[in-house]
């Protein structure tokens, strides 16, 4: 199973990918937690990426295809995987689809997981992150049992530098700028499952779940 989740910054995609990913039992894999991973790890990727991380803007398609197909074909990545944030951009999304084709692979679905702007906001400044994992709850639409820790690893949780209001409304613009055109490239594609955002992150799962079938 080859899944990759669309959606604004802040739709859940990567608190559904990790649903996802122990249903199938793939690799969950997320460019924004590989730069973050670069980044805490102070590599050159680590240190390029920050800079236009920290301003809301994607980094550049030079830094960011190259890692993401080295990074699939691990050999975990074998039986599948969910992508979380990858392709952002219609040459990742064709240079995906490229480097599959040559593999006589494909992509098996796209979900996309609609949630209005005003929303996004709420979500993104209440949102805490496992630095340790990658798990992410919400101080109040989906907290961890213990305040401000993991419940998946024990790790302390924090909040991302990238989640302050200014950047956010940055990475949205971007986002409808760059991104939201692959709606309509996996639509025609053939392979686009939409489901509605706003219900309780396990409604939502369960509306993913169905439109996989
Ligand atoms: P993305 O990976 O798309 O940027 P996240 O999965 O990190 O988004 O979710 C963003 C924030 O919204 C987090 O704080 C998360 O806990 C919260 N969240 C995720 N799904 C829902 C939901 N269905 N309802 C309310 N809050 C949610
Ligand atoms: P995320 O964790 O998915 O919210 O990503 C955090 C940040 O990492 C984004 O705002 C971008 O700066 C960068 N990033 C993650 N994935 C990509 C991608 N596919 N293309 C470009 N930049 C990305």
């Amino acid at each position: 199973m080859k899944i990759i989740m669309l959606g604004a910054p802040g739709a859940g995609k990567g608190t559904q990918a990790i649903n996802i990913a122990k249903e199938y039992d793939i690799p969950h894999v997320s460019t924004g937690d590989i730069f973050r991973a670069n980044i805490k790890n102070g590599t050159e990727l680590g240190n390029q990426a920050k800079a236009y991380m920290d301003k809301g803007m994607l980094v550049p398609d030079e830094l960011t295809i190259g890692m993401l197909l080295s990074r699939i074909s691990e050999p975990d990545c074998e039986k599948g995987y969910v992508l979380d944030g990858f392709p952002r951009t219609i040459p990742q999304a064709e240079s995906l689809k490229k480097a599959l084709t040559e593999r006589g692979e494909a992509i098996d679905a796209a979900v996309d997981i609609e949630v209005p702007d005003e929303e996004i906001l709420v979500r993104m400044t209440g949102r805490r992150s496992c630095p340790q994992c990658g798990a992410t709850y919400h101080v109040s639409f989906n907290p961890p049992k213990a305040q401000d820790v993991c419940d998946r690893c024990g790790h302390a949780l924090t909040q991302r530098s990238d989640d302050k209001p200014e950047t956010v409304k940055e990475r949205l613009s971007v986002y409808h700028a760059q991104t939201k055109p692959l709606i309509e490239y996996y639509g025609n594609e053939g392979v686009l499952r939409q489901v509605d955002g706003t219900m309780k992150p396990d409604e939502v799962f369960s509306a993913i779940m169905e439109a996989l079938k």
